[in-house]
């Protein structure tokens, strides 16, 4: 059959300028060689010359390769598309965090051994992680990205965790017995113009047959994001033009540990309850489905804490935007008041002083929300959901009518400084069962300006001792001062 069929070596004399074209030209030009040559002159050609056999020995396994290579790259991605399927996750996508915490919640527990100091990529940051940390990850995550939570807790204190996530790169894990190659990668050209951030992607890619895996994947994430939420408020801030989650979740406030004066959370509450459910009625009449409130009066009387509260009441979360921040123009206001989160409440802070300390200082890098920018974003803001607004002043005085005429401000009420009754809750809120103390202690404040938050200062400092509060009150009258 040798004389039919060439040998790879003698197919390969011809075609060896152009090792690529092995397959083809071996075909077709060999059989001639074959028939004009003596199979005996070759082999002796082969025999007396070193040089000869060795080329013909790597040129043969060159075309080897060369074809062996060609068939694995074809078969590869005929496989790939036959058997795979990939997934696409975009930074710019809600999914994106749920999935990248999903992921190191995956790893956490495991425990094998990562290199002994993994190289962690962080945002420009490189980092080291001593081995007891990196352990905890999963061992085919070398690359890992560390991701640092601030938790406000509500005393005010802060407790910072490392969330280790995976870094850029490839990662392979297995989830209800599928494996899924996990490959994040940041495009170094193209970035989030509205955050600065690199664009980021992450794919996912697992075997046809277990392309369900993704859908129960990606709800597991969100459940476990949501979960993370629950009984929880979450506070947006603004972030270019975007609303971001500002740290964690905090837990609800309850009602009741804000103390406003009689009547007050009443109306508020019920207000608010009562536009909430009434949707169709807004829809039938063609009247733009939101509802604004002003609370006005001193610093340190409980607005902010009273609205955080109610959100914790109706389950909804909380958009904090103060008018004076700096590089916030009237294109920005109207984005973000027109792309509030779903269920939470637009809370305005201190809208006097955007206005105010802009005409004193004259100074370019202040806000550049003009007060027709404020009233035109505000008139903006409706949505099927329903839209509540929550302004808060220190000086009511200041403001423009045409900015609390109805419509805008729908409902406003004083919060000013603790009157009796306030004083009285707030010393049983802290010592129970002292009513007489109680008793003494109003009165030994009357006639004097208290704010509530000096009041729960106050309370703080002498906790447990009911005796301490009542005697030291010239601490909150002014009569002698803390050293
Ligand atoms: P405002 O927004 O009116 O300036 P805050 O809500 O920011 O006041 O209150 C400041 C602090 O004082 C918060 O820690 C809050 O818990 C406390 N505080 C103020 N007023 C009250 C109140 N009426 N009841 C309970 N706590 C209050």
């Amino acid at each position: 059959s040798s004389s039919v069929y060439p040998s790879p070596a003698s197919s390969a004399i011809p075609s060896s300028l152009d090792p690529a074209g092995a397959t083809s030209s071996a075909s077709s030009i060999a059989p001639v060689d074959a028939l004009q040559e003596d199979k005996g002159f070759i082999k002796t050609i082969l025999d007396s010359n070193p040089y000869f056999s060795a080329g013909f020995g790597l040129m043969a396994v060159g075309a080897g390769l060369t074809i062996f290579r060609k068939a694995a790259v074809t078969g590869a991605s005929v496989l790939r598309r036959q058997l795979l399927v990939t997934l696409e996750i975009p930074s710019k996508d809600k999914s994106y965090l749920w999935f990248l915490h999903w992921m190191s919640s995956q790893s956490r527990g495991a425990d094998t051994g990562v290199p002994k100091s993994a190289i962690l990529h962080s945002k420009g940051i490189m980092a080291r992680l001593s081995d007891r940390v990196a352990n905890r990850v999963n061992q085919r995550s070398q690359f890992l990205a560390v991701q640092t939570e601030f938790k406000q807790h509500d005393n005010g204190s802060v407790s910072t965790r490392f969330n280790l996530v995976p870094g850029n790169g490839k990662h392979l894990i297995r989830y209800r017995g599928a494996w899924i190659q996990v490959e994040r990668t940041r495009d170094a050209k193209m970035m989030d113009l509205s955050t600065g951030a690199p664009w980021e992607t992450v794919t996912l890619t697992t075997l046809s047959r277990d392309r369900q895996v993704f859908t129960e994947l990606l709800q597991e994430a969100q459940k476990m994001a949501l979960l993370n939420q629950e009984g929880k408020t979450v506070i947006y801030t603004s972030w270019g033009p975007e609303w971001r989650p500002f740290g964690q979740p905090r837990k609800r406030r309850v009602l009741e540990s804000v103390i406003l004066d009689e009547g007050i959370a009443d109306r508020v509450v019920r207000d608010v309850k009562e536009f909430v459910k009434n949707e169709k009625w807004y829809a039938d009449r063609g009247i733009p489905y939101r509802r604004g409130y002003l609370l006005y009066g001193p610093p340190g009387s409980g607005k902010t804490s009273f609205i955080q509260a109610l959100a914790g009441e109706l389950e909804y979360n909380i958009c904090i935007l103060n008018l004076s921040e700096r590089g916030l123009t009237n294109d920005r206001l109207n984005h973000l008041l027109t792309n509030l989160p779903e269920r939470s409440i637009m809370l305005l802070e201190d809208i006097d002083a955007a206005f105010a300390k802009r005409e004193k200082t004259q100074e370019g890098f202040q806000s550049m929300v003009t007060f027709s920018g404020l009233l035109n974003a505000l008139d903006g803001v409706a949505s099927s959901e329903g839209r509540i607004i929550f302004m808060t002043t220190n000086h009511i005085e200041v403001l423009d009518p045409a900015l609390i005429r109805p419509g805008r401000v729908d409902l406003r009420e004083y919060v000013g400084d603790a009157t009796p009754i306030q004083i009285r809750r707030m010393f049983k809120r802290f010592y129970e069962r002292e009513d007489e103390l109680a008793e003494k202690f109003v009165k030994s404040l009357e006639g004097h300006k208290v704010s509530t938050a000096a009041l729960q200062g106050h309370f703080v400092h002498f906790k447990d001792r009911p005796e301490a509060a009542c005697e030291n009150v010239g601490y909150l009258t002014g009569k002698y001062h803390q050293a």
